[in-house]
């Protein structure tokens, strides 16, 4: 599995996390804190059990987890329970917690609400409903109505999932699942299973001929609390805090209730109207002619067969015409993980990354990879740590030392430049002649008008030495929408002048958005499938750069690292003879 881990290592995450926002809301030392957090970030990423750690005696060996954290973490493997993450709980008021998540409050903030007696989300709405946030002091009016927009209730804003926060857990149960001998079948289903960026819930569909059996399995899977029947499911408490619904069904009608629990329901509507029109019906218990006999079920490639219909990979089944492509035989070969042949942005501890220059290569070779871009950021904002035009030559050099050991693999040196207010780019030209590739991006100044940044980062993609626009929206799922900006006209200025667009893979950006990465390579714009790693763990990340980019119909051809290095080199050089002779 791609990012490694157990249900059981989500759940020891989850608990160091709450161990972290409980130091972090008593005013603890931030760098107890960050240790938590970071050891939290270190377990998800364990490629084994770390169970078996334990019972080797191993925990500390996991970076950042040191005797005393070992100690906990072993009490928590063995009980189930650990003393010191209750007595934290008794000291916090137990719904406190949520305030860390509302966008706007932080640590700080959410003290000096407790601090008023505000120690619940409830709490905190009634108060700004009635104006008093802002004559706290630290808030204002304006967070005050942030806070308002961020706590509407739920059927004014629907919570939604990020997909890489639960697609890791629903795939470690599923193949927890998959073990169980009475198990024919697992997967996740719903917007998981189509990709979607944010997800409403987790859902994992079984095929069995034996529920009982399987349902009595649920509570021993590593990390559920608790097992509640519900309708015509079963619904596991998580400790990683995400509920998961189990849906049992029969072997037989595997396949149809594969393709309706996995929807949209605009696809399966469009199913469902080719099956009348043959005079039968699509139902999730199978597909059933004029004569009631089953024309398919089990298997879901033989109910799209069975309609007259190439199979629709779930990435596209949003009824957007992938029906009528899949009847014209016309489906796109999409994209997939294996074409990636390099990293295009990815940061080291040079800038704002967690891990050197020398790890983050290791680790790209490691990968399979045939070339790492490696991009830290330009001087401004300050912040990020951004590297001055000195430093960027201490760093070429860096580079050029690497590549002498490191043939055939290759490290190109890249840079994400950020474009400043009035469009011009954060390094001056012949600086930026150094670098093989140059991402440039938005970082600051979020609030200029629609019409300022189109202009803005049209002005940007204008510049000769312009390769590839970074997370063009800089939306943060669930923290921030995008800034406004007219990206028909980016993109039409992306596709004049030869400049590909990042389906950036973070979790929380997923940046550019599939229809846009259709109407990107609609128009003849070449997209570039990246991490922006901050770590070597990020790397993970490109199964999402993907996913999005096969939500926008892309084929390998329309993505700038599935060529290989001699190809990312000549469609450089192209562009830069272009350039010169125009
Ligand atoms: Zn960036
Ligand atoms: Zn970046």
């Amino acid at each position: 599995m791609a990012e490694g881990g157990t249900a059981r290592n989500h759940a020891v995450a989850h608990v160091l996390e709450e161990i972290a926002d409980l130091l972090e809301l008593q005013d603890e030392q931030p760098f107890r804190v960050r240790a938590y957090r970071a050891a939290a970030e270190q377990v998800r990423g364990l490629a084994v059990d770390i169970a078996e750690l334990d019972a080797a005696g191993q925990l500390d060996a996991i970076p950042g987890v040191g005797k005393a954290l070992a100690a906990k973490i072993h009490e928590y493997l063995t009980t189930g329970q650990l003393g010191y993450l209750e007595r934290l709980r008794a000291q916090v008021p137990a719904e406190a917690v949520a305030l860390l998540r509302v966008p706007g409050i932080g640590p700080t903030r959410a003290r000096q609400l407790i601090k008023r007696g505000i120690t619940s989300l409830a709490a905190l709405r009634a108060a700004a409903e009635r104006g008093e946030l802002r004559g706290i002091p630290g808030f204002g009016a304006a967070l005050e109505q942030q806070v308002l927009a961020a706590l509407a209730t739920p059927e004014e804003r629907p919570a939604r999932l990020l997909l890489g926060a639960v697609l890791p857990l629903a795939e470690a149960l599923a193949a927890e699942l998959a073990q169980h001998r009475a198990v024919r079948a697992v997967s996740p289903v719903g917007s998981l299973r189509r990709w979607r960026a944010t997800v409403g819930d987790v859902t994992l569909l079984v095929a069995t001929a034996e529920p009982d059996a399987v349902i009595a399995a649920l509570p021993n899977l590593p990390g559920v609390e608790r097992v509640r029947a519900e309708d015509a499911w079963q619904v596991l408490e998580h400790a990683a805090g995400v509920p998961v619904r189990v849906v049992l069904v029969e072997p037989d009608a595997w396949g149809t209730a594969l393709l309706f629990w996995t929807g949209a329901r605009a696809h399966v509507e469009q199913l469902a109207a080719r099956a009348v029109a043959r005079g039968w019906r699509l139902t999730p218990a199978g597909l059933v002619d004029e004569r009631g006999r089953r024309r398919a079920g089990a298997d879901e490639a033989a109910v799209y067969a069975a309609l007259g219909l190439d199979w629709v990979p779930p990435e596209l089944r949003e009824g957007a015409g992938e029906v009528e492509a899949a009847a014209a035989h016309a489906l796109p070969t999409l994209v997939t993980v294996a074409d990636i042949r390099g990293e295009l942005h990815a940061h080291t501890d040079w800038s704002d990354g967690a891990d050197t220059l020398e790890q983050m290569v290791e680790a790209a070779r490691a990968r399979g990879d045939a070339y790492l871009v490696i991009t830290d950021h330009s001087p401004t904002p300050a912040v990020a740590g951004g590297l001055s035009a000195e430093r960027l030559r201490e760093q070429h050099r860096a580079i050029a030392a690497l590549n002498a050991k490191l043939a055939p693999f290759r490290v190109l040196h890249g840079a994400e430049v950020s474009i400043l207010p009035d469009g011009r780019l954060d390094y001056p030209d012949d600086v930026l002649a150094m670098l093989d590739v140059v991402i440039v991006s938005v970082h600051n100044q979020f609030r200029q008008s629609r019409e300022a940044m189109t202009e803005r980062i049209c002005r940007a993609l204008a510049h000769p030495m312009v390769d590839v626009l970074g997370h063009a929206t800089g939306r943060l799922l669930g923290r921030r929408d995008g800034y406004a900006v007219d990206l028909e006209a980016v993109i039409a200025t992306a596709a004049a002048h030869g400049v590909a667009i990042e389906v950036n893979g973070q979790p929380d950006r997923l940046d550019i958005e599939d229809v846009w990465v259709r109407r990107a390579i609609a128009q003849g714009v070449l997209v570039a499938c990246t991490t922006d790693a901050h770590s070597r763990r990020n790397f993970d990340y490109r199964r999402y750069a993907v996913g999005q980019a096969r939500r926008g119909w892309a084929e390998a051809r329309h993505v700038l690292n599935a060529r290989d290095l001699d190809g990312l080199l000549a469609w450089r050089a192209a562009r830069r003879a272009a350039h010169q002779q125009g």
